[in-house]
């Protein structure tokens, strides 16, 4: 199996993984746009959202609601970017499809095509830290 994300689900590389339940895993993106991007990613491995069967979908749509607020709220921010980048004509470079949260404050000037954050030390711990304590529970619907 050559799919990277399919390799994070299957223990095969690392990742700062911040959920997981039979549905989804969500773990910090390794270039991030600003500090807590992550990536949302369904444990099937489905190209693009046209392959993905509407049960499923609404079972990760659920779990995106979730999982974004809990983001926002371990990163101390104020909203977020959902980006769904599907196929390459529209920048898809992992063929496993992802959904990025990209967590922003008011006039934080992040620009979605080309910001980079670099994290300080403990920085991604903190999130992971932060992000476990306000979660109560998995999603169950
Ligand atoms: P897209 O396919 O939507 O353009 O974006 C792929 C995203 O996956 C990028 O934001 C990239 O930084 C991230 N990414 C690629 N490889 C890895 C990896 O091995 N680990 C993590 N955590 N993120 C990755
Ligand atoms: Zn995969």
């Amino acid at each position: 199996m050559e799919c990277v994300f399919c390799k994070i689900i299957n223990r095969e590389i690392p990742a700062d993984i911040l959920y997981e339940d039979k549905f989804v895993i969500a773990f910090l993106d390794i270039n991030p746009l600003a500090k807590g991007h992550s990536l949302i990613v369904p444990k099937k491995h489905f190209e693009s959202l046209e392959e993905m069967d509407d049960k499923y979908l609404k079972k990760i749509i659920v779990r995106i609601k979730k999982i974004s607020e809990l983001i926002v709220k371990a990163t101390n921010k104020e909203g977020f970017n959902l980006l769904l980048n599907n196929k390459k004509a529209a920048g898809q470079l992992i063929n496993h499809i992802h959904f990025h949260i990209v967590p922003r404050s008011m006039g934080d000037n992040v620009n979605l095509e080309n910001s980079k954050y670099i994290y300080q030390e403990n920085e991604k711990k903190e999130i992971i830290r932060n992000f476990k304590y306000f979660k109560r529970s998995k999603v169950k619907a």
